[in-house]
């Protein structure tokens, strides 16, 4: 953002303006090795240990295309509905970058492996079509590191380092054609987008699609065009842009950037822009003309990729469930509400609650414990769900201990701290906890008597006939017996020895 950036109202910008949005999502694979090496793809290795002649671009070395990484493209591929080359190339693109030690990066121009798909995207309810243009395959660069600066970027910086671990990991770029009509919607569409894209790939299994390792990241084109005009504006692209919230927020600062430029009686300067986390604004990166001479040419060293027909076919069969339509089915099978599903996808609770019914609790059951005791859990934690230390399947147990009426809710929490602690099983930590619930009537009975001789006022009133007044004898109950009396039985001998 500069001193001069006049930021336009939410509303004005959507009143006068049309907006056009385009996303190039880069996702990178989790293919074991590299696009065309043999070296390893594993994150968070030491620097430079990772490399080899070829994705180090050293002179002589010949690459070989990773089939695995072939086979994912052609998935994704099918997955968005697109077409599937019968042969395509891959393509140099020449620039000088100091992460990029062959001084080109492998990539695919005219020729795609994957073309005119889409993807129907649901934001609250409606349902937005975004064409798919192409999805290509691609190598990631190296990871450069500016040392020195206030700013992390390479201005100021007193040195540079470069580690190329990362050079070479496949990559499939997904680019999406101009997506118009979405209006106000259109932040909420560029988010949807990104996030059902991302259920997509890991639905398939690809990628492990952690958006704060940049394993998916997001470029975001924006454009305003006079409302109703029908024309498409200029365009500024905002670089990687690296979880859900801030590709809305992009989307959302653009806009309003956009058209102040554009009241102003100014024009949009056509360039890339930085992404800034901590205010959700935008700054200047470097111009980008439309027609940027990479001199790519077909890449001389690899043999064309012409999968045939009948491996495309295998591939498709083995697609997972859309995700989209996986999220409807459960709904009707579940019977949740469009609120409660919208939280519990929210939460990113889905496939938890999905694997505790698998193991047989009630949806209600699974859905009230993983958005209420685990998310609680996780919070304090500051870890997914996933992460806080209960599976699926012991919710699932703890949740038929509670049917038996063996424990009830509270005492189930206790349950939890067990199983978080390694503590056994369930069942094990009930009973080395002692935390059954007393539904014995002899031992219940002495409590409940205890209860009336200590509040004779409430009895009295229970006997007057305010059976409402007995919760505050069940909650003296309870409270001696260390929240393991069975509330139902203990309201039962209250009013039985009261009338
Ligand atoms: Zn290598």
């Amino acid at each position: 953002m500069s001193a001069n950036d006049v930021l336009v109202d939410f509303d004005e910008v959507v009143a006068s303006y049309d907006p056009a949005l385009g996303l190039e999502v880069h996702v990178e694979l989790s293919t074991a090795t590299k696009m065309f090496c043999g070296c390893p793809t594993t994150f968070g290795g030491e620097p430079n240990t990772q490399v080899c002649p070829t994705c180090l671009g050293l002179p002589g070395a010949m690459p070989v295309v990773n089939g695995k990484a072939v086979e994912a493209a052609i998935r994704i591929g099918l997955a968005l509905n697109c077409e599937i080359a019968e042969w395509c190339r891959f393509a140099r693109k020449n620039y000088f970058y100091p992460d990029m030690p062959k001084n080109f990066q492998t990539s695919q121009y005219d020729e795609p492996i994957a073309f005119e798909g889409y993807l129907d995207v649901d934001v609250d309810g409606e349902t937005f079509r975004v064409d798919i243009e192409r999805a290509h395959m691609e190598e990631d660069t190296g990871k450069s590191t500016h040392v020195g600066g206030a700013t992390g970027r390479i201005h100021g910086a007193e040195y540079s380092l470069v580690d190329y671990n990362r050079a070479g990991i496949p990559l499939i770029e997904i680019v999406t054609k101009p997506i118009v009509g979405a209006g106000e919607k259109a932040p909420a569409v560029a988010r949807a987008y990104v996030a059902q894209l991302r259920d997509l790939i890991v639905a398939l299994g690809v990628s492990d699609a952690r958006m704060d390792q940049g394993s998916i990241r997001a470029d975001v084109n924006l454009s305003l065009a006079p409302k109703g005009s029908g024309v498409l504006g200029t365009r500024t692209e905002t670089k990687n842009v690296n979880s859900l919230r801030s590709v809305e927020r992009a989307v959302r600062f653009e806009m309003s950037r956009h058209a102040g430029v554009l009241n102003a009686g100014e024009k949009v300067f056509q360039e890339t822009r930085h992404f800034h986390e901590a205010d959700g604004t935008t700054s200047s990166g470097r111009a980008k003309s439309d027609a940027e001479d990479y001199r790519y040419f077909p890449e001389p060293d690899l043999v064309p990729v012409a999968p045939s027909r009948e491996w495309v076919e295998e591939l498709r069969a083995t697609l997972p469930e859309n995700p989209a339509q996986k999220r409807a089915r459960l709904q009707a099978e579940w019977g949740y509400s469009d609120l409660e599903m919208r939280d519990t996808v929210g939460a990113g609770a889905l496939e938890l609650v999905e694997a505790t019914v698998a193991a047989g609790a009630a949806p209600q059951a699974a859905r009230k414990w993983w958005l209420s005791e685990m998310a609680r859990r996780a919070n304090d934690a500051g870890v997914e769900l996933s992460s806080v230390g209960v599976s699926p399947a012991q919710v699932a147990e703890v949740q038929r201990l509670v049917d038996a009426k063996t424990i009830n809710d509270k005492l189930a929490r206790q349950v939890f701290d067990g199983l978080v602690a390694g503590e056994g099983t369930p069942e094990e930590i009930v009973a080395a906890r002692g935390l059954a619930v007393v539904s014995d009537d002899g031992a219940l009975s002495a409590a409940v008597d205890k209860a009336i001789a200590d509040n004779p006022d409430v009895a009295e009133k229970i006997r007057g006939g305010k059976v409402a007044a007995a919760g505050a004898l069940i909650g003296a109950v309870m409270k001696e017996m260390r929240g393991q009396a069975d509330a139902g039985r203990v309201r039962e001998l209250i009013i039985e020895k009261l009338s």
